[in-house]
């Protein structure tokens, strides 16, 4: 099997593969083609890639050879014209929310794979690439809160007095929202989290946060450990919780995401007008709309003192790591479709690999994304 590692475009420094990753695909047998400075934001020369095994080249020569077409973002309406149906394209693409793409990869027959669709089972951990997406983004989210904060993080008892610890408001414990609640408590903030998911409360309370409880939540296990959308009821009572906790906090951290749907939006502008001056809100959930009524995606705006950030691309500021843990995940699943003698071999009795599989001759083969589009129809 000859793989393709295609260099990413716009603002994005990370790259799929970096060269440790690739000298064990290599030891796997397979052939590695990288595009010319494919790792170099991320500090990975194309030398280093040479030294790992793999050749240079460049993106035309790589879509006429390859067998496997590898990034970390979709494919470009420049990259879908020149793909053939033989090829397999595997990188991030979002289907429950990419509803085009995933039609024009089916108009196609193109076999695709979006690693964002990786069954959440302990088999599938290792290759887990929205957890470790999810966790420098937790991480990175609240260091910038820290910092553009005008005050301190830590309780200080100092010759000038006493400071007070941050109040620091987590929406969502998930994956980001553990890790934030993990970040905050380091740098010595108070934590404060909210969940529709009773099972995390645990979890919450042993990182250190408090976890802010509104009862009668809807939840499924039908939903693989996701949250779902709740009742009208549900979500009054919620905004008013939420709204009492917001304007005491300096920080709020939106974590809070719904699969396929619209980020639930749980901070309102009116709440942001209560809330003090200075105060952080960062919205790691801006791409699918913002936890805060008034994010908005990719940018930084001050509302009556408030700063809001819509940041959604935080692994692209730390972009060795995130390339590095990225690669190991994909690595882990290249090993289900890579057979003993190199070949590519699409083993689709495999659960994760039919899991993560989005497009194959026309048919959608993710259970999840094929009930979206059946209702659809
Ligand atoms: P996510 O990004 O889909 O959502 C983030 C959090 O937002 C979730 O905890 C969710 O419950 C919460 N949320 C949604 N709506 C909300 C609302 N209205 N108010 C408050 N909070 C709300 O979640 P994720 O980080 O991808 O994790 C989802 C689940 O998958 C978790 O149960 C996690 O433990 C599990 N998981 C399993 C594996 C594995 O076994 N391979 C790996 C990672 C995560």
């Amino acid at each position: 099997m000859i793989l393709g590692l295609l260099k990413e475009y716009g603002h994005e420094t990370r790259v799929a593969l970096l060269p440790e990753a690739v000298q064990n695909l290599i030891s796997l047998k397979a052939d590695v083609l990288v595009e010319k400075q494919a790792g170099e934001a991320a500090f990975a020369p194309d030398d280093a890639y040479t030294a790992a095994g793999a050749r240079i080249t460049n993106r035309s020569e790589i879509f006429e050879k390859a067998d496997v077409l590898l990034q970390i973002h979709p494919p470009s309406s420049d990259d879908l014209a020149h793909i053939k149906s033989s090829q397999v394209w595997i990188s991030a693409f979002n289907p429950l929310w990419e509803k085009q793409l995933v039609n024009t990869l089916l108009d196609k027959g193109l076999t695709s794979f979006s690693l964002d669709s990786i069954p959440r089972t302990t088999r599938a951990q290792a290759m887990d690439i929205l957890s470790s997406m999810a966790t420098v983004a937790g991480y990175k989210a609240v260091l910038e809160a820290a910092l553009k904060l005008p005050t301190f993080f830590p309780m200080f008892m100092t010759a000038a007095g006493t400071i007070r610890p941050a109040n620091v408001l987590i929406l969502g414990a998930g994956v980001a929202g553990l890790q934030a609640v993990a970040t905050a408590r380091k740098l010595g903030a108070q934590v404060y989290v909210f969940d529709v998911r009773s099972a995390v409360k645990e979890e919450v309370k042993s990182l250190g946060g408090k976890f802010v409880e509104v009862e009668g939540a809807t939840e499924d296990k039908a939903a693989g450990g996701y949250a779902v959308e709740q009742t009208e009821e549900y979500k009054q009572k919620q905004q008013e919780a939420i709204n009492a906790q917001a304007i005491k906090s300096d920080v709020i951290i939106g974590t809070a995401q719904i699969p396929g749907k619209k980020a639930p939006l749980l901070i309102s502008a009116q709440t942001v007008e209560k809330m003090k001056q200075g105060s952080v809100i960062v919205d790691l959930a801006a791409s699918t709309g913002g936890n805060c009524e008034l994010t908005q995606n990719n940018k930084t705006i001050l509302h009556n003192g408030v700063t809001i950030i819509g940041e959604s691309n935080y692994p692209a500021q730390m972009p060795v790591d995130a390339s590095r843990m990225f690669g190991k995940n994909v690595l882990n699943f290249l090993k289900l479709i890579i057979g003993e003698d190199g070949s590519l071999n699409l083993n689709f009795s495999d659960d994760i690999v039919k899991g993560t599989c989005i497009t194959h001759q026309g048919e959608i083969y993710n259970e999840r994304v094929k009930s979206v589009f059946e209702i659809n129809k």
